[in-house]
Order: structure tokens, then sequence, then C-alpha cells
């Protein structure tokens, strides 16, 4: 489980939640090398300071839980039930949320039972040397949760582990079948003669009324596809192929602990599309035949690092059961994953949700610490690469050498990663890599709103007809094609969006820029100046081209020259003015 999230309103809450702090840095001390293990604290913007700032408590839980992250709030339980009440009637995974008070006098699990909220509960409470309130009635019987079993395990049926639980509930005892270490502490009531049996098997549950069934997810499939893989329906077909298999040797779905594949079909998508279809891991592994073993069998031999053994082995498919739980991150590989997204200007609203679910599944963030920044909070399994001393080639070059060794990556910039931005430098390291294993990396790209959209719909509609964006930069380009660029846009009256404007390194070639346009455009055009739009302290200005100075833009300027039928007008009591560029031309 990822570090919680402890949220507080006031200083009052701080020393607890620092308390409380403590106790999952010292767990995290296990966690890998290089990764960031802090968990922290988040503390209302200009109440008091922590670790991470937030401005509105609502929308901050809600963001938190959507993301799945455990939430300790030091606040009244109502506070909390309220802001994330919106979100509790769709179903899907839950975090741990948990109330405690500021004073660290209760500690109260509200949500996420079948994620370990009471195991969180009973942690926090014995750290504050209070008892937790604790409401599950099994939980409080058994000192667990019968119901939860830990990862590499899943209960084959819920509505049948209600009906088990209410059964020990009413007093009766139960046997353990198989192997569940984690169930040694429980205070169950245990009899070898009772009735009730807790069963861990990978085999089916029969229907029987007295069994509790986890499955262990001990059982491996490896498919060998060839050219096959890449039919329409290829994906069905492995699918089904599996679940027949399972079905043959009498094997739950829901033992199946990964889909392992030759590297060499990384990309193929049916393969990727068949572990989506079995809910599982895709994994990947090298393995030659020999021995007589079939391919798909060398395959299960070369990946598994546990005792196991084939139990269905046809030539390009096999399965492997092992008598215990198989962790798929110890399985070969993944196919590693680049996502360059791009973050939007930079409030968090303003980032498309694609953006969003690609951080979320991130396992390594690349970009510079201010935009890293803003895309957080990140959770402490996600390791950052600070890039700020690369240059642009090489940080595209690192990302794929990190996503070639199956990791999934994000690199973000801030708008649209394809304006003036890291998109290119990625698809330009690509295709001047030979590298076999960049190549097989899962690329995509996710859009996101650029300073010119953003800055243009805070001041109406400037972009309303034909325009182009320019980058004033000659850091990358020659002077004198920037010259010669805008002189053509300034004639063929296009409105102008420039970027980069201006920077220490870059003085006079704004007031040259704007000499241009002004061989062309009357004193009169309208012009929007966006500073930090999006961000805290964002400033707009509308001017004439007449009254602008490079003195009043600086590189976090966005600078947007209309055209000769741009306009502005005031409407409404607060006399808002809007700049828009009509959809007619004369
Ligand atoms: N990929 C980014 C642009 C990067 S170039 C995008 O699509 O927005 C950097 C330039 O973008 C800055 O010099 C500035 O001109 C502009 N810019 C970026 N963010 C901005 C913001 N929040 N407000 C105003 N201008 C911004």
């Amino acid at each position: 489980m990822s570090a919680p999230a402890i949220v507080i309103l006031g200083a009052g809450a701080l020393a607890t939640a620092r308390r409380i702090q403590e106790l999952y840095v010292a767990r995290d001390a296990h966690a890998a090398p290089g990764s960031v293990v802090e968990c922290q604290v988040h503390a209302l913007q200009g109440r008091v300071e922590a670790d991470v700032a937030y401005s509105e408590l609502g929308a901050h839980l809600r963001e938190l839980y959507a993301r799945g992250t455990p939430i300790v709030a030091l606040c009244a339980a109502g506070i909390v039930i309220r802001c994330l009440a919106p979100l509790l009637s769709n179903k899907g995974a839950e975090p741990p949320v948990l109330a405690v008070a500021e004073d660290g006098s209760a500690v109260v699990p509200l949500l996420g039972g079948l994620a370990g909220v009471n195991v969180m509960a009973r942690d926090i409470a014995a750290a504050l040397a209070v008892q937790p309130a604790i409401t599950t009635s099994g939980e409080l019987r058994f000192g667990t949760c019968v119901l939860n079993p830990p990862d590499g395990y899943a209960l084959a049926d819920l509505g049948q582990g209600k009906r088990f639980v209410s059964d020990l509930l009413a007093g009766e005892s139960t046997r353990i079948e198989g192997d569940a270490p984690w169930l040694d502490d429980a205070q169950l009531p245990r009899s070898e003669s009772a009735r009730l049996a807790i069963r861990v098997t990978p085999r089916v549950w029969d229907g029987r009324e007295d069994e509790l069934v986890i499955h262990p997810r001990s059982v491996v499939a490896a498919v060998v596809v060839g050219d096959a893989g890449t039919e329409v329906d290829a994906a069905d077909m492995i699918a089904a192929r599996v679940r027949a298999a399972l079905g043959t040797h009498g094997l739950a779905p829901l033992s199946l602990a990964a889909l392992l594949a030759p590297a060499a079909s990384m990309a193929d998508p049916a393969l990727a599309q068949a572990a989506t279809l079995l809910d599982v891991p895709l994994r990947f592994a090298d393995a030659s035949a020999d021995h007589g073993e079939s391919s798909a069998a060398a395959l299960l031999h070369a990946a598994l690092r546990v005792p196991h053994e084939t139990v269905h082995d046809a030539a390009n498919f096999a399965l492997a059961l092992s008598p215990l739980a198989i962790d798929p991150l110890t399985l070969g590989r993944a196919r590693g994953r680049l996502t360059v997204i791009g973050l939007g200007p930079g409030r968090a609203e303003l980032m498309v949700p694609a953006a969003r679910t690609a951080l979320n599944e991130a396992t390594d963030i690349l970009g510079y610490d201010t935009y890293v920044k803003m895309a957080g909070p990140l959770r402490a399994d996600q390791r950052v690469h600070g890039t700020d001393n690369r240059e642009e080639m090489q940080r595209a070059r690192h990302a794929f050498e990190l996503a070639s060794e199956g990791r999934s990556v994000v690199m973000v910039s801030s708008g649209d990663p394809g304006v003036f931005a890291m998109a290119a430098a990625v698809l330009e390291a690509l295709e001047a890599s030979q590298n076999d294993a960049w190549a097989a990396v899962e690329l995509s790209i996710v859009p996101g709103v650029s300073a010119a959209l953003a800055t243009a719909a805070q001041a109406g509609a400037p972009l309303g007809h034909d325009f182009c964006m320019l980058s004033l930069s000659d850091n990358l380009k020659p002077w004198t094609i920037i010259e010669t660029r805008l002189r053509h846009a300034a004639q063929a009256d296009l409105v102008m969006a420039f970027y980069n404007p201006i920077s220490r390194a870059r003085p006079w070639q704004l007031d040259k820029a704007l000499g241009i346009v002004r061989e062309y455009r009357a004193p009169t055009t309208q012009v929007v100046l966006g500073r930090d739009i999006g961000r805290p302290g964002g400033t707009l200005r509308t001017l004439t081209l007449g009254e602008l100075r490079a003195a009043d833009v600086d590189m976090r300027t966005m600078v947007i020259v209309g055209s000769s039928l741009t306009r502005k007008f005031a409407r409404g009591d607060n006399g808002a003015q809007w700049v828009y560029t009509p959809r007619w031309y004369e």
C-alpha cells in the first residue's frame, strides 16, 4: 500500500500529524533506494506550512481519494464524509480513509474496509496510545478482516464470504486448509472438527456454502504467439485458450497471477488486450526452447524463480502452478511505457484526465522540478528524476532507457507537450536510435491545454479566427527564420501567439520582432498579455500594439497580437473586458 497523505487544516493538528508521519517514514526506510519515500503532511495554504500545500480541502480530499491515496485527515469525521460523499456512490477501489482528532485522542476508520483501513487505525492508535474506534464486527471479534486477504490472494466470492463471516460471528468455528500465513495471528475460533473451513486453493470453488475459498495467485500462463498474434480476434482467442486450459485443470481464473510472453512480442497489441481480458499483468521473458521443452514451457522455466510444476504444455502454450502465490513483479519484466504529457497551464482542473491517469500509473516521472511539483502530489513509491541540468535530447534518451527496463515513465511538459516542448525531442530520439528495446516501448503522447489557449480563453476569444503560434526563441533556430516568419504572419493578418517572448539571454529580440509586426499592423491592434495563467498570482492584461513595451513582458508571459479584426469591448456591471476575433472576414 502506498503511504498515506496526512491532511491538516490548522496549526493545532501539526504535532499529531508529525507523530503519525513518523510511523510511516520509519516503515519506508525499507523502500527501494532512490525512491521518494516520505509520507507527507498536506496543509491548508495560508493557515499552516507543512510538506504539501493545498487550497481547498474538499477538492484536495477528492483528488487524493480518486487517485487511490490512503487519507488520514486530522479533522471532524463529518467534514471528511461530506467532502467525499459525491464520490462514494461510485463502486470501485476504495483507499483507506481515517479521521483522527487533531489532539490525537481519537482514531476513526471511515472507509476502505477491504483496503486495510482497520489495520491502519490500529497502527496509528497504537502510536498515539489510544483505542481505535473500530466498528467492523468481524474485525472486532477476530482481530483481522478475513475477507481482505493480502496481495497475491483473491477471495473467490464476496457474497459467500460475508455469509461465512456471519456464521463465525454467530458462534461457529472454522478449520483452515492450505497455506494462510496471514491468518496465524488472527483470533479466529479454530477447530479441526469444525463444519466450516477456510480453504486456500487454486482450485475452482465448488459452491459449498460451508467453505470460504481464497485463491492464491499461483498460476502463470505462457503464450508464444506467431504471426497470428496480429489477427483481429487474436486477443479473444488467447484469453479463451487460457480460460479453457485453467478449466481443464480445475483451476480458478482468479488463481492466475500473470500472462507471460516472449520479449520479442512485446509490441503485440493482442497480448496486451488478452491480459486485460484476463485481468492480470502481462510480463515478458527471453528463452530458447531446449531439453525437449516447448518454447512456452521454456519461457516459464526461464522466468519463474520459485518451485513450480508445468501442468499444461502444448507447443505454444503452457501453464505452470506453484505451491505459493507468485508476485508478478518478480516474473520477467513488463513492457515499458513512456507517456509524454502536458500539464496544462498550471491549475489541476486544466489538466486532461488522461494525463492524470498516466501520472497515477507512473513509476518514474521526469521533467523540470517546477513541472514535477505542479504534477504532484505524487505517491511515495514514485521516483522523480530531476532533469534540470540535462538538455532535451539527453532527457528524452534517459526516458527511453528507463522505459525499456520495463518502467512506466511519464515525461511532463507544461501546457501541451507538442507545443515547443518535449514530445518532438522524444520522437527525434526514437527515430535516431537503433535500439529495438526502445522501439518496443509503449509510447503515447497526451495533449494538454497550451498557454496560448489558456490565455485566449481568459481574455475571451482572440484566437477565434486563423492564427499561428511562434516561438521567439532563437536558441534552437536562427533569428533570420524568426524574422521571415513574423513578416509573413503579420502580412497574412494572422493572429499571433508568441511563446518564449523574451529572456535575460535574449533581451533585444522582442523589440525587433514588434518592430516587424508594426510595419504591417496599426498601433490600435489589440494585444493580450497573459502571465502565469492558471497559476497562483496569474495576471491578464489587454492593451494595444502601440502601448506594448518589451518591459511589459517576461519569460512567463504569453503575448497574443490580434489581427486587424480583433476587437475589445466591455459589458456588464463589473466592466469586464472581452477581446475576440470574429469568425467572419470582409
Ligand atoms: N508547452 C508549453 C509551452 C512551452 S514554451 C505550452 O504548450 O504552453 C514556454 C513559454 O510558454 C513561456 O515562455 C511562455 O511564453 C508560455 N507559457 C507557458 N506557461 C504559461 C502560463 N501559465 N502563462 C503564460 N504563458 C505561459
